[in-house]
């Protein structure tokens, strides 16, 4: 094997190269580069084509083209309509150009005067003078190349696109060959160009067909060590020994299932009988149930853990929220009332089934004695948080474990959950959010797949309507007011708390939100959007998102005035939500005004109206879940997604497959089109799986490829030890330190 291993790079540090200085590496690693291969994996974001460049005087009016020029200025002012409108200024050889962008003030520091731009876009004259409004521009620094190169830019780590440029040059000269982890014969038969050429043809291409064949080659790669991982973990989930044979007769389930006020759909049945067969085998069951908002997966959750407990283990359920723990536990305290367990060491005698909650909100004394009675199995089921994996958490006979995911856990903290045991319990993963067959290959590959495609009879459609601009608004008011009026209740969902910023405890870098605006409403833990990130979007210059606290007080003053209206949000002390929560299920509280933390979970059959303000600022996933919070029951629901006049292009495509459809898999695919693999991943899967340029929708080709040949390479080299050794090196980057310890152990 020649040529440099990737491994080898990601231990260079970037300072070994000519052209970085001290300075440069700090900004460098503010961008999170720090190696070799950090830096030649920051790929592009694309590719600046000089081919037809004409000079600025050359340009007739009414012509569209592309110059190159250095800026003389930036600024911007405000138009008397209130529009911002951010002006820069370049020149070239020829003449001068003024480029005009509205609402993006941001541009008007977006280069220092001397910068060398090429600019895209069609010329007009205004005034005299020559212009361009909204054009396209790169920077391009001294650049001579047909493609220039355009890096992501982070104007605190002053660090430009050309620098990097010059970096990644050196870099790539002097890494010279790169060594082939795939073999030639795999390769060629792939169709795929060398790792060499993919790896300069992506940075430097001369064609626009040696940038797709690069592109290419690096997705299957990226592609391939993630399927690669994926299989190995699930092979090796299977070759475990001391996983846990549940051989029960299924009296506790048939008893718990006999109680429930319906019968199973057909699809829960479904599910049941594979999670069953999945128990009583001796290897730990690693299963995700998918199903859409309603699909009834609480039910199928409480009765795989039930499966364990009659065999006297101990079953937990973990989930992301407070809020959700709480509900869930509601739920379970109500389906488990009244089983019983045959009480250890007491042949014949039964006691009571015992479930209880625990949460990092449990009291002092509360705490001590859950996991007093955990320690000592006297706890049948925990219901909690992240709690449940915390320091000094531990079972006497962890037996089933489900985790509710929502895309908010990780593989490891699933893993710690399962380290609490000394038998490898078996895991069965909830997600609300149906995900499509390639992108549930790539996340949840490790896993085995069942979905509840069923509702439950019954259920009546919601309306869904878009109301665009505050002139329409009347219209949800009114459907709220005579909702209430025949005994219903009524959810209002707003983007923020509203009690100012800075006061969130773990406020996040807006460095690390993404660079278009529209995309900087990270989320918290409780789904609402970080404070800190405000700043940003109000960047944008949209007008902000309205806040729960202000909607209450308006909507109580206003259109729902005489109505009971409560208010919750994820900043609320839990003892304060709860009570707040116990309202609104007993019907005291006819709305409740809340931020995203209803979410998730919250289930209050009677409410049959959900009102979602600033719903351009909530991201499609999320739409669907807080929609699925009405129509639970047979009662007709309507959910209005309320936004200004005006929204982008893809808010609108979002907006309107919800108004189209209800189906969550459609609905699913729609986001994957519009937004890419980002967004099913989660910011925190996304780290981990180095997917940097891979996108499940246009690649979904090549990650059912990788699929089958990390197949083919596991039979041919189970443990990556012989002709795929340099393979492992690559997928070990990936591996958590547990599976890194065991894959190095011999
Ligand atoms: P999910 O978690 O999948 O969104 P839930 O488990 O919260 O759905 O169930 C939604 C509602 O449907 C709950 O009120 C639940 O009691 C009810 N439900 C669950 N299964 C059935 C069923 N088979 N028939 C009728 N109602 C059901
Ligand atoms: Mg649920």
């Amino acid at each position: 094997m020649t040529g440099r291993q990737l491994g080898q790079l990601a231990r260079i540090p970037v300072t070994e190269l000519k052209r970085v200085t001290a300075r440069k590496a700090a900004g460098l690693e503010q961008m999170g580069i720090s190696t070799v291969l950090d830096l030649i994996t920051c790929y592009p974001r694309r590719h600046v084509d000089r081919t037809n460049e004409a000079a600025i005087a050359d340009l007739a009016e009414g012509e569209t083209g592309v110059v190159t020029a250095a800026v003389v200025s930036g600024g911007s002012r405000r138009l008397r309509n209130g529009r911002a409108m951010a002006e820069i200024v370049v020149r070239d050889h020829s003449g001068t150009l003024t480029c005009t962008f509205f609402n993006q003030a941001w541009r008007a520091r977006q280069f220092a005067p001397g910068e060398v731009v090429t600019v895209f876009g069609r010329l007009t004259y205004y005034r005299g003078r020559r212009q361009m409004a909204n054009p396209g521009i790169d920077p391009v620094g001294d650049e001579t190349r047909r493609f220039v190169p355009v890096y992501p830019q982070s104007e605190r780590a002053r660090v430009s696109s050309a620098e990097l440029a010059r970096y990644i040059d050196e870099a790539l000269e002097r890494a010279k060959e790169f060594a082939e982890p795939l073999g030639d014969e795999l390769r060629g038969r792939l169709g795929l160009v060398s790792r060499t050429e993919a790896l300069r043809w992506i940075h430097a291409p001369e064609t626009p067909h040696d940038y797709d064949r690069a592109r290419r080659r690096l997705v299957f790669d990226e592609l391939l060590r993630l399927q690669v991982l994926l299989v190995w973990r699930r092979r090796r989930a299977i070759e475990a020994s001391n996983g846990i044979a549940h051989e029960v007769n299924g009296a506790l389930l048939s008893q718990f299932l006999s109680r429930l006020p319906f019968d199973l759909t057909g699809s829960q049945a479904r599910a049941m009988a594979e999670i069953r067969h999945d128990l009583s085998l001796s290897h730990p069951m690693n299963r995700l149930l998918q199903g859409d908002v309603g699909a009834g997966k609480t039910v199928v959750a409480l009765a795989t853990l039930l499966v364990g407990v009659e065999g006297g283990y101990q079953g937990a359920f973990m989930v992301p929220t407070e809020v959700l723990a709480e509900q869930h536990y509601l739920s379970a305290r109500e389906l488990l009332a009244g089983l019983s367990v045959s009480s250890a060491g007491h042949l014949g005698e039964e006691r009571p089934l015992l479930v209880d909650l625990l949460t990092n909100k449990t009291s002092g004394a509360e705490r001590t004695r859950i996991l007093t009675e955990l320690a000592a199995g006297e706890l049948d089921v925990v219901i909690g948080t992240h709690a449940l994996i915390s320091e000094g958490v531990d079972f006497a006979r962890l037996g089933v474990v489900v985790v509710d995911e929502q895309h908010r856990f990780g593989v490891e903290q699933r893993a710690s959950l399962r380290e609490k045991a000394s038998l490898d319990p078996d895991l069965l993963v909830m997600t609300a959010t149906p995900i499509p067959r390639t992108a549930a290959m790539t996340v949840y590959g490790d896993l085995d797949h069942t979905t509840l495609d069923e509702l439950p009879a019954g259920r009546s459609p919601i309306t869904t309507r878009w109301l665009a601009g505050e002139g329409r608004e009347a219209t949800a008011w009114k459907r709220v007011g005579d909702e209430v009026a025949a005994g219903h209740q009524a959810f209002v969902v707003c983007p923020l708390v509203g009690l100012g910023g800075g006061e969130d405890e773990a406020p996040g870098d807006p460095d690390e939100a993404p660079d278009d605006p529209d995309e900087a409403l990270a989320l918290d833990e409780d789904g609402e959007i970080e404070p800190a990130l405000l700043e940003r979007a109000a960047f944008s210059e949209r007008r902000p998102p309205r806040d729960a606290v202000s909607m209450r007080d308006v909507l109580a003053t206003g259109p729902l005035e005489g109505l009971r209206i409560g208010l919750l949000h994820g900043q609320m002390p839990a003892k304060e939500k709860e009570p707040v929560m116990s309202s609104f299920r007993s019907g005291e509280i006819d709305v409740l005004v809340a931020t995203t933390v209803v979410e998730v979970g919250v289930d209050v059959s009677n409410a049959t109206v959900m009102v979602i303000v600033d719903a351009d600022r909530f991201g499609m996933a999320q739409l669907h879940q807080l929609r699925g919070r009405v129509g639970r029951g047979t009662l007709r629901s309507w959910c209005f997604l309320l936004t200004a006049d005006d929204v982008t292009d893809t808010s609108r495509r979002r907006l309107e497959a919800l108004v189209r459809t209800q189906n969550g898999f459609e609905l699913a695919e729609e986001d994957l089109s519009l937004r890419g693999g980002g967004t099913v991943l989660g910011a925190r899967q996304k780290g981990k799986t180095d997917l940097k340029l891979a996108d499940l929708t246009r690649d979904r080709d090549l990650v059912l490829e990788a699929r089958r040949v990390a197949g083919e390479i596991l039979d041919a080299d189970r443990e990556l030890d012989g002709i795929y050794l340099p393979m492992r090196y690559e997928v070990e980057r990936l591996m958590t330190e547990e599976e890194r310890a065991f894959l190095f152990r011999s």
